[in-house]
């Protein structure tokens, strides 16, 4: 068995250990005689890996009792649909547009009211984060919509917005328990499992109570996308991705044995940092990003030659080190160096690119 070290941006990377205990029990799962695949969802055993895997989370992440934790399928796009449809009471939101996600929501937002994006940054191919300290925020906004940290750009929010009170809606899929967060300043904070903590298709939402409708404000919400009706049933309404839970659930317990979530920050943190510190003292590589704006998660780069770039990808691919194309929209080069993303992976990577940058600066 041979592992490459992949920078995927997602679906991405994820912890050996946790790979090596789900392949344990694909057969039998703790002598059930079966796979958690072939389980029904209403056994007493996969009950018990839901409410284990949500218990967890809510330990990582400090989840007070008023808020909800959903796992949902559909992947994060389908909420930028479900998010105004539940939360559009007044008929109106305010987005703050950084990165392609972000406007992907935004845009499917006008489909059900007045979206209104009050800030952007656009402008400049999205490589920084706009001053949010001080917005025009609309009276009657029913929320606040961010993409926390931009996946494609390499952006992320170190501040939060100043909502002015209305409620902060945060896409942290890219993001998702690689640090600390204080989930009461959000509304609902959620994202995609794929980047950060599991398979593709399990999407987790954590919204605060009292923004769960009784009826959602938007007519013909499919009953799937009511919030509600996702909360009423323990996230078991109809079939729920089972396995995709499963994996979350190992995921959750493996960061708990890492120390939790100021553990994996200064992991995070430190593996960033070599690769940051690298890109800005190479001749030949740089960042794309402004600096106080830099993820810890997505790291983009460029040589400022196409030609190079593809041959930098190239070449690096052919060393083990997979998946470092940049986006399709900003070409280049992206390393995603996610929580299961080894020190050593990076360390690696700085290596090699230390090493093709002799070979041609
Ligand atoms: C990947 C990603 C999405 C989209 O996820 P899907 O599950 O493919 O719909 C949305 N938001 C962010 C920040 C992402 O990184």
């Amino acid at each position: 068995m041979s592992r490459v070290y992949n920078f995927s941006a997602g679906p991405a990377v994820l912890p050996e250990e946790v790979l090596r205990e789900a392949a344990e029990e694909m057969m039998d799962y703790r002598g059930t005689g079966m796979s958690v695949m072939e389980m029904s969802h209403r056994s007493a055993a996969y009950q018990q890996i839901i409410d284990e895997a949500e218990q967890d989370l809510r330990d990582l992440m400090n989840i007070p009792d008023n808020y909800k934790v959903l796992f949902l399928q559909g992947g994060a796009s389908q909420q930028f649909a479900a998010i105004p449809m539940n939360m559009m009471k007044n008929g109106v939101a305010d987005y703050i547009v950084t990165g392609q996600w972000a406007k992907k929501a935004y845009q499917e937002a006008q489909k059900y009211g007045k979206a209104v994006k009050i800030a952007s940054s656009e402008d400049d191919t999205f490589s920084y984060i706009p001053d949010c300290s001080d917005l025009e925020i609309s009276d009657d906004a029913d929320y606040v919509y961010i993409c926390e940290n931009n996946t494609i750009y390499g952006t992320k929010f170190k501040t939060l917005p100043n909502t002015k009170g209305k409620p902060l809606v945060a896409d942290v899929s890219s993001c998702f328990l690689s640090e600390p967060v204080d989930v009461t300043k959000y509304g609902v904070i959620w994202g995609g499992v794929q980047k950060n903590i599991g398979p593709a298709g399990v999407v987790i939402m954590i919204i605060r109570e009292d923004l769960i409708p009784e009826e959602t404000p938007v007519e013909n919400t499919p009953t799937m996308l009511k919030w509600k009706t996702q909360a009423d049933n323990g996230s078991m309404y109809n079939t729920p991705p089972c396995y995709g839970i499963y994996i979350c659930g190992k995921v959750f317990k493996w960061i708990k044995k890492m120390g939790g979530l100021e553990a994996m920050k200064a992991h995070n943190e430190k593996k960033a940092a070599i690769l940051y510190d690298f890109l800005d003292e190479s001749k030949l590589f740089k960042g794309t990003v402004r600096k106080e704006d830099r993820s810890l998660m997505n790291v983009p780069f460029i040589t400022g030659n196409a030609e190079m770039d593809a041959k930098f990808v190239k070449e690096a691919k052919a060393a083990g080190f997979e998946n470092l194309k940049g986006h399709r929209s900003v070409g280049g080069m992206r390393a995603s160096i996610y929580n299961a993303m080894p020190i050593e992976g990076v360390e690696a990577l700085v290596a090699f690119m230390k090493k093709f940058e002799e070979e041609n600066a």
